[in-house]
């Protein structure tokens, strides 16, 4: 799984709204009112994705213009 704020790993799932954790995707967890729940949590800031601030990695392009 990838972050879809960075690109970078994911580790287990995490709540958006109120942070709790899991292992599995919990679709069942919902909160009222809102449509952001069980999110996938990044890894490199362990947050929820749609909290993620991590920076994406920086692509090299190779691609030269002579
Ligand atoms: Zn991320
Ligand atoms: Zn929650
Ligand atoms: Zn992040």
């Amino acid at each position: 799984m990838e972050c879809p704020k960075c690109n970078g790993k994911t580790e287990g799932w995490k709540c958006a709204i109120c942070g709790s954790e899991s292992d599995n995707h919990d679709e069942n967890h919902k909160h009222a009112g809102s449509d952001r729940y069980c999110t996938m949590k990044c890894k490199a800031c362990s947050q929820a994705d749609v909290h993620c601030g991590c920076q994406p990695p920086v692509v090299v392009s190779s691609a030269t213009q002579a």
